[in-house]
């Protein structure tokens, strides 16, 4: 008999591994909350798909905000490509961060900072750079490094640090920059000091050294969103006799000692049923995952477990009147006045994603659960993002059709100066179990994209397969450059299931 895997999370790191243990001829089921699978990747779509991008078409579909597939790894562009099938459009790259009443380009280009900026400016920022420099250098101040703030400024200077990287952190996170790990920038900022980022500004993207977040070119579906990935992973899972169980959250993870003996789970017309494995597979988040184990952790791992934080997000979508409202894929609001923070508009990954002659965007604010925020109607939600759109130039109210929201409660895991310290605890428990693995961007309280958490997939299902000890922890530990808009994870914990909420 094949050894049989439970995977809990129908996310692309739990569907990854779950189609490749099928392919290796391994038994397996995945346990998905939501009545639909992809997680964070997953998208909705309304009207008939066979009229898409035609004039008079009724053909919408949105994601999460945006959703860039993109990876150098040759081997996973084609295992992607092999998933959506011919389903796919190319798509390239086009960001822009609107600041102070201008648009710059992102990643930067010195032309365009040049002609946005002041001369004035440009040489206050260089001044304060160098004497930020000298100042290191002589050690004639210390910066402490220990937080987000000390770290950009002693890199970049406090007048850059403030204008680029500073506010736009605290406005997504809601917390001073101060009460943010340096880990986070560490983790996120390739840029070493502003003398590297002019550098690597003048370079062209695109070339062997590009960081992967610069790549311009990117895979997505013609229709059906980013979500079609995880929905060609559960067809072609099932197609092979493995079990994708949408709506029915894990509530459970019982154990004998430190092995995992079974899963309870919610049933979808009620009640809840088990199911045993020979192995376990967690991409839910791990506070979630390490909440649930029954016999409980321990009181002092417990508490770790209840100090980890997540940010979330409220997602406000706009049908407008008109055929574009920018030709970005996404445009960053970082200033403080403005509550939204980051604008995407579907039609610019695919234009079969809204009718040739309207388009659907997403306004995307950062909150945490049970806020003002979050506990906005939608008209009030609409009001805020149409105000908000006016400012910067992109809209006018009369445009818009049509809103709804999506909320996503537990969207970004919180570096705060002491998650370290917490996860650490939380991850010696999960590891101490001995047939259980948790990853993916959820299962490791990490910063991690798609294609990240697609390849922790695959190789916790290579080291089942093979039973040899492969890391899949190691994956998504590399520093990233600075990305705006994509500070984090989402999701929900155990046991309650909530589902993404809709108005309309
Ligand atoms: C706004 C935003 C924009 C992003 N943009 C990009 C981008 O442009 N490019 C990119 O590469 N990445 C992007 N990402 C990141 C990307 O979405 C994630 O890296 C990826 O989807 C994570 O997949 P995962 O399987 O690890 O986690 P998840 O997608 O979170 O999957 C976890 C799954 O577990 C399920 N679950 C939770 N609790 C339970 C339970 N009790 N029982 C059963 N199932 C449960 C959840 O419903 C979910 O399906 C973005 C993320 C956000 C939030």
């Amino acid at each position: 008999m094949p050894k049989h895997v439970v995977v809990i999370g129908g996310g692309l790191a739990g569907l990854s591994c779950a189609y490749e243990m099928a392919k290796a001829g391994l038994n397996v089921t995945v346990l998905e909350r939501e009545d639909r699978v992809g997680g964070m990747a997953t998208s909705w779509s309304e009207g008939d798909v066979a009229t898409a991008g035609e004039p008079g078409t009724d053909y919408y579909c949105w994601d999460f905000g945006p959703h860039r597939f993109h990876t150098k790894d040759k081997e996973l562009i084609r295992h992607v490509e092999e998933i959506i099938g011919d389903n796919k459009v190319p798509a390239k790259r086009l960001s822009r961060i609107f600041m102070r009443g201008k648009f710059f380009d992102y990643p930067l280009s010195l032309k365009n900072v040049l002609r946005n900026m002041p001369l004035w400016k440009i040489a206050w920022i260089l001044l304060d750079y160098s004497w930020t420099r000298l100042l290191d250098v002589t050690r004639l101040k210390k910066f402490d490094e220990s937080h987000f703030q000390g770290w950009v400024h002693k890199r970049f200077g406090k007048t850059l640090s403030d204008m680029f990287f500073v506010e736009y952190t605290e406005k997504a996170w809601g917390i001073p920059a101060t009460e943010i790990s340096s880990d986070w920038a560490s983790q996120r900022i390739t840029l070493l000091n502003l003398r590297d980022t002019i550098i690597k500004t003048l370079r062209k993207p695109g070339g062997k050294n590009t960081p992967r977040t610069l790549v311009t070119d990117f895979i997505y579906p013609r229709t059906g969103g980013i979500g079609e990935l995880a929905r060609g992973y559960e067809r072609r899972i099932k197609e092979m006799g493995g079990r994708v169980l949408a709506g029915s959250p894990a509530i459970k993870i019982h154990r004998n000692g430190n092995t995992v003996t079974k899963i309870e789970f919610r049933k979808k017309g009620g009640g809840s049923e088990f199911v045993t494995g020979d192995e376990y597979i967690s991409t839910i988040p791990v506070t979630a995952m390490a909440k649930s184990v029954v016999p409980p952790a321990p009181q002092d791992v417990a508490k770790a477990i209840r100090s980890l934080d997540y940010v979330a997000i409220v997602f406000v979508y706009l049908k407008v009147r008109k055929p574009q409202v920018s030709p970005d894929n996404w445009v960053y609001l970082p200033q403080k006045h403005l509550t939204v923070h980051r604008i995407s508009e579907f039609k610019n990954f695919s234009k079969c994603c809204a009718p040739p002659d309207k388009t659907l965007i997403c306004a995307e604010i950062t909150c945490r659960v049970g806020d003002d925020i979050w506990k906005a109607d939608v008209d009030a939600l609409r009001k805020i993002a149409v105000r908000d759109l006016c400012e910067v130039g992109l809209l006018k109210e009369d445009e818009v059709e049509d809103a709804f929201t999506k909320r996503i409660p537990f969207a970004y895991p919180v570096y705060d100066l002491d998650y370290e310290r917490h996860l650490k605890k939380t991850m010696a428990f999960v590891h101490s179990l001995e047939n259980i693995k948790s990853g993916g961007r959820q299962g490791l309280f990490r910063y991690n994209n798609m294609d990240q958490s697609i390849e922790m997939g695959r190789l916790m299902a290579e080291a089942l397969a093979s039973g040899s000890a492969i890391d899949h922890e190691s994956v998504a530990t590399e520093r990233e450059l600075f990305e705006y808009g994509e500070i984090g994870t989402s999701d929900d914990d155990l046991p309650a299931p909530a589902p993404a909420q809709e108005e309309k």
